[in-house]
């Protein structure tokens, strides 16, 4: 697994070592022929000095005019030179960032692989190792009711996770039929809320909105855009912190904000943490499990929904992620 998981940088050094190698060359071989244009350009308008006869009267002019030839072919190299490194300095990035991109991509979705086999594979064992140790032995009430309660959590957690795989590959693939109906938010956020609670009781959910605030879409939709940031706002904050989640209705819009006080997200993440499997870090040094899809997720279901999701600070720290749609 580890040799795997470094298979794509050692491609990457390989690629790019090649790439530099090949580039220099290129650059080394073109400063090589400008110079030995440029000696037998000069080297022509040495013989056909030569050439010349002292005491031919028009002796000056015709100096003049070798001088001239050469100075415009000097020239003449110059620009050419000049133009053939532009075009390759301008390729050379272009292929730079291309492979780069390709090897991204590449490495991000090696990761995504692993996560999910990850993720999948965790409350499955959970489940099952529960389901046989009830079972196997005649457990107290209380006991019995704790371990079937931690089951369904797992159960919910691997729901949450084939749905946001599913989803975004239908959503990609222009496969989901979305359905259109009045979405009553503060009812749905305050079932959301009272799951959230249930699921981790260490932590304290503030809930606030309006009665009957309403949009139209798709209630699977809103909800797993909704999820998705609870989600998060539980896994990046530390243990026991407090999420609020405020509705309300601006103008013709309605806002959702979910705040967290967690590390927030630094200014240059902020537009990437959006993209189809980016995850802030290393994957190495990650603590935290998941799959860079919920976010990229929520991006694409409010923009089906003729909305917008955005992160800023929170205050002492955090992150607050704003979700806004148009109202019914
Ligand atoms: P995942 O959580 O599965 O990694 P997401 O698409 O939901 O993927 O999030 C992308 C990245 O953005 C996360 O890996 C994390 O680094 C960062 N992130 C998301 N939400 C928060 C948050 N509330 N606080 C801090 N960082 C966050």
């Amino acid at each position: 697994m580890k040799r795997l998981r470094f298979l794509p940088r050692q491609k990457l050094a390989v690629a790019t070592a090649i790439y530099w190698f090949l580039l220099l060359y290129i650059i080394a071989a073109l400063f090589f022929w400008y110079i030995r244009l440029q000696q037998q350009n000069q080297q022509m308008a040495s013989y056909k000095l030569l050439e010349l006869v002292a005491d031919d009267p028009k002796y000056i002019g015709k100096v003049e005019t070798i001088q001239q030839e050469a100075d415009r072919k000097a020239y003449q190299y110059r620009g050419e030179g000049i133009t053939f490194l532009a075009i390759i300095l301008v390729g050379a990035v272009f292929v730079f960032r291309a492979v780069r991109r390709q090897f991204k991509v590449a490495a991000q979705q090696h990761n995504f692989m692993m996560a999910i086999t990850h993720e999948l594979k965790t409350p499955i064992a959970v489940a099952k190792l529960n389901l046989e140790t009830l079972l196997k032995h005649r457990l107290e009430e209380s006991r019995q009711q704790k371990i079937l309660q931690m089951t369904l959590q797992e159960t919910n957690r691997l729901n949450d996770l084939t749905n946001n795989i599913l989803i975004s590959s239908q959503l990609e693939a222009g496969g989901y039929q979305k359905v259109q109906q009045e979405v009553d938010l503060t009812e749905l956020g305050n079932k959301m809320i009272q799951e959230m609670r249930q699921r981790f009781p260490d932590n304290q959910f503030n809930f606030e909105a309006p009665p009957d605030l309403s949009i139209k879409g798709d209630p699977l939709l809103i909800r797993i855009l909704i999820s998705n940031l609870l989600d998060n706002a539980v896994k990046y904050s530390p243990r026991g912190a407090v999420v609020d989640t405020v509705m309300k209705q601006t103008g013709k819009q309605v806002v959702i904000e979910v705040r967290d006080p967690g590390p927030g997200i630094p200014d240059a993440e902020k537009q990437r943490i959006f993209k189809r499997f980016y995850r802030i870090g290393n994957e190495e040094v990650r603590k935290a499990k998941g799959t860079g899809l919920g976010l990229y997720l929520c991006r694409k279901i409010a923009a089906d929904h003729h909305g917008t999701v955005a992160v800023t600070d929170n205050t002492p720290a955090g992150a607050i992620f704003t979700i806004t749609l148009p109202s019914l």
